[in-house]
């Protein structure tokens, strides 16, 4: 990427356009990368634990202050597909605007649940964190850790911002966090430009200067947000977990490389992300409600179909040893092994699963389910790769759960879907 910013024209083009931050763009990127420990068992990152807490509900959340704070794991591409379906249908300028908002919002509360925690006697480490240099290094640790990219932050200071990054896991949405992130620790507004370094190699700047003069205080309190509470299993999570670290086993084959700034399932090759739980809530309740039912529909269907492709390409990440249990186990064990995997990834925990005969019925039972169209995409598309048959989708929310019934569809679709294949 070096070799790419030196590219006299390259140079050129990005500081004509930015002649404000020239000082800040001259800086030549620290080739030392921040590197994470790992742990001497399974070789995860031994921040992981210290952060996060898997729990045998089937989520992952803040392990410190704020302990209701969600995340899950999401496929990159997964993302990018939903994403970019939305812009074809709705057009980049208004899926962009949305995306920032939403995004924008879930980064600021993000940062403020882990920097400032709002209690009192937390105060002394909040201004420690906001008002010294390590903040820096909790973004430069933070941002590969979570898959967002690798960064370098340049300068953090009133009235400029400027970062390095590279491999950013969407750039319009790491630019929502730079300016939330900015907005928490500087309580001044911020509006971050991308300045391209090279696009091929996917490193950018990312520079923005605030327009305040003073700060704002509690700028970031109005995206405050309450967690829903999480409700208690009965039994533990059925997959083995770390001696070490605690850390569920399979998560052995993610790879974090701090060097990219990414996240990458060794199994499948597919790049993973750990996203709020509230950011994708937020995201897709944005769409839904700017867009309507078709940005659910299409979001419903793309999930369906990209877990159909997950689990019939063996890209759901599956050792040798895995997929052969998984061919060999009866149909009600593949659902459990599918749905053990979306627990340690923090989408929800399936407390009981039944196949009922005549008629067929799965019925799933889920506690603390994330956001509900992404969870009926995941189990539509189960149900379709398993019993190779379309799937029709109800639910019904209790107090403590939310049952899923997936049934096959009706014939009565079957000839239309006939005509328009001939
Ligand atoms: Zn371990």
């Amino acid at each position: 990427m070096v070799r790419a910013y030196n590219n006299e024209e390259t140079k050129g083009a990005v500081m004509q356009e930015c002649k404000e931050f020239e000082p800040f763009l001259s800086t030549r990127p620290k080739e030392k990368i921040r590197t994470i420990p790992r742990c001497k068992e399974c070789g995860l990152p031994r921040i992981l634990p210290l952060l996060f807490n898997w729990r045998d509900e089937g989520v992952i959340t803040l392990r410190w202050f704020a302990t209701e704070f969600r995340f899950v794991f999401l496929y990159q591409e997964l993302l990018d597909l939903i994403l970019a379906f939305l812009e074809d249908t709705f057009g980049k300028e208004e899926v962009d605007k949305l995306t920032h908002e939403a995004e924008k919002g879930s980064a600021s509360e993000y940062i403020a649940m882990i920097v400032l925690g709002d209690k009192l006697w937390l105060k002394p480490i909040s201004l420690l964190i906001r008002y010294t240099k390590l903040i820096n290094i909790f973004l430069e640790i933070s941002s590969p850790l979570f898959g967002y990219g690798a960064i370098q932050v340049i300068e953090h200071g009133v009235p400029y911002a400027v970062a390095y990054i590279r491999n950013p896991y969407r750039l319009s949405m790491f630019r929502a966090d730079g300016d939330g992130v900015y907005e928490v620790s500087k309580e001044r507004r911020m509006k971050m430009e991308v300045i391209e370094i090279s696009a091929e190699e996917q490193v950018y700047y990312f520079a923005g200067k605030t327009p305040d003069k003073g700060r704002i205080p509690n700028l970031f309190h109005i995206y405050r947000v309450q967690p829903a509470p999480i409700h208690g299993a009965a039994t533990p999570l059925d997959v083995p977990r770390c001696p070490r670290c605690r850390l569920p086993r399979p998560l052995g084959n993610y790879v974090w490389d701090e060097r990219m700034g990414i996240i990458l399932n060794k199994l499948s090759g597919r790049r993973m992300i750990l996203w709020p739980d509230y950011a994708l809530q937020e995201l897709l309740k944005t769409f839904e409600e700017a867009l309507g039912d078709r940005a659910r529909q299409i979001i419903f269907d793309i999930t369906k179909q990209f877990w159909i492709d997950l689990i019939t390409s063996k890209g759901i990440g599956f050792s040798e040893e895995e997929q052969l249990a998984f061919l060999e186990a009866s149909v009600q064990k593949r659902y459990a092994i599918i749905l053990n995997q979306i627990a340690y990834q923090g989408l929800g925990r399936a407390s009981r699963v039944e196949i009922e005969e005549s008629p067929y019925r799965v019925r799933i039972e889920l506690i603390n389910p994330t956001t509900p169209t992404i969870i009926s995409g995941i189990l539509a598309g189960t149900f379709e790769a398993l019993e190779e048959k379309e799937v029709e989708v109800d639910m019904e929310q209790g107090e403590t759960s939310v049952v899923y019934f997936l049934t096959e569809k009706k014939r009565a679709n079957k000839p239309r879907r006939m005509r328009e294949v001939s």
